[in-house]
């Protein structure tokens, strides 16, 4: 039986605290205005429609499955001992991060309420310090981590792994190309797939580069895309 997307249930928090949002930054409020036009649209849709868009994700899920284990058993040893330990945590050291639209489908799409609404209070909350707003203490608080960051490594760490491992280096470079079938509009794409989606149905948000980029939007004219 059909089923509605894992973020729409009863929320785990009774409510997010607004009383702030004029101090928020303007990053905050563009990824709050993403989240939650996601959350409602999302959660409003027919559930037949959330199960498609959810289908529709199986590929890329793998590709970052993928992505996730070559990070596991390449670098998880390298970034802990240097960053996360010292609580340096220097890749996620930016205050506004890139995120796309499909970012945050997907995680609306894989994601519980609680760890949804765990991501709006953080951005209905002042932010402080030049750590991203999505740093917790356990980490990054996305289900599924923005593609931006999922794919960054230092040149640190590169130089690290990459001088002991030559093969892993040819092996991220081959992820970094397949990455690009999800995300880079040459060709049809998850990530232009998830933003048409919505702006069909006259939805807008300005996450959505692959319709608002000028650059994406003449490589796609220039593809036929
Ligand atoms: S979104 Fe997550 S992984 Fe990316 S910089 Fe922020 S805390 Fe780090």
């Amino acid at each position: 039986m059909p089923s509605m997307p894992p973020g729409c249930g009863e929320a785990s928090l009774p409510y997010i605290s607004r009383p702030s949002l004029e101090s928020i930054s303007s990053y905050q409020s563009e990824q709050l205005q993403a989240l939650t036009l996601a959350r409602e649209v999302l959660c409003g849709a027919p559930s037949s429609a959330g199960q498609e868009l959810k289908a529709s994700l199986a590929a890329y899920l793998n590709f970052r499955r993928r992505v996730d284990a070559f990070l596991g058993r390449y670098f998880e040893k390298v970034c802990s001992e240097s960053c996360y330990r010292s609580k340096r945590s220097a890749c996620c050291s930016r205050d506004g991060i890139i995120t796309y639209w499909a970012d945050v489908v997907v995680n609306v799409l894989h994601a519980t309420p609680a760890q949804l609404d765990l991501l709006e209070a953080r951005l209905t909350t002042p932010h402080q310090g030049a750590k991203c707003v999505y740093l917790g203490d356990g980490g990054c608080l996305w289900r599924i981590r923005p593609i931006v960051c999922a794919m960054f490594l230092c040149g640190q760490a590169e130089a690290a792994v990459f001088g002991e491992h030559p093969r892993a280096k040819a092996r991220w470079a081959e992820l970094n190309t397949e990455k690009k079938l999800y995300t880079w509009p040459d060709r049809p794409v998850l990530f232009n797939d998830l933003e048409s989606w919505f702006v069909e149905r006259g939805y807008r948000s300005s996450l959505m580069y692959m319709h608002l980029s000028p650059g994406l939007v003449r490589l796609k004219q220039k593809f036929a895309v």
